[in-house]
């Protein structure tokens, strides 16, 4: 794009904010919760699937006001999000889910409608919403509350975390080395070798179904900070950390660095700059998991959550002034379950928010939860067992093996450790269906997440 370009589009981009004609969504979430599925299929439906019978939620699909999104030149500043390469895995004879983006990507779309009220309606023939959806790592979320937290405050929050059952035998090799570490030497090679097994840890933490709060969010996924010093950084045990010793205050200095160029940044620069959020949440593996992972899960998402307190006295606005008006929380794969547990699905996901979203501090943003799928892998239907209709789905194993069954009840409560010691929940993973174009890509709610996000705007 020539300078002039460049400035144009600014200039386009300014006067579109200017008078509310653009709309900054963020899409997070943990690792694996369904952020390349989510923006792969608000995309396509925004762009390919706007008949009111794929979308009768979104009102102006419905009224038939819509006119069609196209996708917007992209800035040169930030990583694309990979829409059309995601669509080649789904249109495959035997459909594969797309590689999860890694990191930060943007797209950008043109969304064309016919207003309904006020001046708009009577002076134009349609009018236009430019979105911007920024696809961002939950993990980067994870990293806010390191802020209030000295070098050594997080050395004993991330130890108190590796002690926990699921995680301590994974620790115990790295465990050992800090155990035999020389705290006087804090020499290069030495602290780059202490960091490689560290980041080794956090890969197999990452593997881990239920591991979910891994920090730092950058060590694993350095993008363009690879190399950086402040990435040579890693929990010693809370008594060494509490030394005042050559290697603590070079693990403290990259800490500070770490709070103060990588996460304040992020904040300031993506984060302040978002008007709605998606936050996407994968309840059923961390059922499927166990209860040591659904705990953890709370507690990750009540960390993420910090980053929407708004209060007067709360971390980000001293910050900057957020300006996120609405927050979505999804639970994905949904379609892993029946229709009639999606309520439970729903409630679940409440649950495990519930604490946080009754301070009025979040107020300020209105917030909805639902049960949603993307991309749909399932057909629902009934099998009859016993001469009672019993509800299932059926679609295919990863490996491409057809399968019918009923996954069984999603509790809409967190189950108790009794519970999770009598059963084992079994969501298992389904490939996406058959999908040809033109049809309209499956998804479950879909349309609901898009009168949400943008029904309001679209009048
Ligand atoms: P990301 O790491 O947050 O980008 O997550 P992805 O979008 O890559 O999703 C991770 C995995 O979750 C995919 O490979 C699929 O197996 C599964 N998945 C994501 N979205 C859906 C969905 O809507 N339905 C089903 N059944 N599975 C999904």
């Amino acid at each position: 794009m020539s300078l002039l370009q460049k400035i144009q589009h600014q200039r386009h981009d300014f006067t579109h904010r200017a008078f509310d004609r653009h709309i900054r969504l963020g899409v997070t979430g943990l690792s694996g919760s369904g952020k390349t599925a989510f923006i792969t299929s608000l995309v396509y439906q925004l762009t390919q699937g706007d008949h009111p019978a794929n979308l009768p939620f979104f009102d102006v699909v419905r009224e038939q006001r819509y006119l069609g999104g196209k996708l917007s030149a992209q800035l040169p500043d930030m990583p694309r999000f990979p829409l059309e390469q995601n669509l080649q895995y789904l249109l495959q004879a035997s459909p594969q889910w797309p590689p999860s983006t890694v990191g930060s990507s943007r797209l950008g779309l043109q969304l064309r409608y016919k207003a309904t009220t006020g001046l708009r309606a009577r002076l134009q023939s349609h009018s236009e919403l430019s979105l911007d959806i920024i696809d961002y790592p939950g993990e980067w979320l994870l990293d806010l509350p390191l802020m209030e937290m000295s070098y050594q405050q997080w050395c004993e929050f991330s130890w108190q975390l590796f002690n926990r059952e699921h995680r301590a035998a994974l620790a115990q090799p790295f465990l050992q080395q800090l155990q035999d570490a020389d705290l006087a030497n804090d020499g290069e090679l030495y602290v780059q070798q202490l960091t490689d097994s560290y980041k080794q840890l956090l890969q197999q933490y990452h593997d881990l179904p239920g591991a979910y709060l891994n920090q730092p969010g950058r060590l694993l996924v350095p993008g363009p900070l690879a190399g950086a010093p402040m990435l040579q950084l890693f929990p010693l045990l809370p008594q060494q950390a509490a030394q005042n010793t050559a290697l603590v205050a070079k693990l403290t200095q990259h800490y500070d660095s770490y709070c103060k160029h990588v996460i304040k940044p992020f904040y300031r620069r993506y984060f302040a700059a978002l008007d709605r959020q998606v936050i996407l949440v994968d309840c059923l593996s961390a059922l499927n998991a166990g209860y040591a992972a659904t705990q953890e899960l709370r507690q990750a998402l009540r960390l993420i959550l910090q980053s929407f307190n708004y209060g007067p006295s709360s971390l980000l606005s001293r910050l900057f002034k957020p300006q996120i008006s609405k927050v979505l929380f999804a639970a994905t794969k949904a379609d892993h379950t029946t229709p009639e547990q999606h309520k439970a699905l729903t409630l679940l996901l409440q649950q495990l928010l519930q604490q946080p979203l009754k301070h009025s501090q979040y107020q300020a943003a209105t917030t909805e939860a639902m049960a949603i799928a993307a991309i749909r892998s399932s057909n629902s239907g009934f099998v009859q067992l016993d001469g009672l209709a019993q509800p299932c789905i059926s679609g295919s194993t990863l490996q491409h093996e057809a399968v019918t069954y009923f996954p069984g009840d999603v509790p809409t409560n967190l189950p108790t450790p009794a519970l999770f010691a009598q059963h084992q929940f079994a969501f298992i993973p389904l490939a996406p269906l058959p999908w040809q174009e033109p049809e309209p890509l499956p998804h479950v709610r879909m349309d609901h997440v898009l009168q949400f996000i943008l029904g309001d705007k679209l009048r």
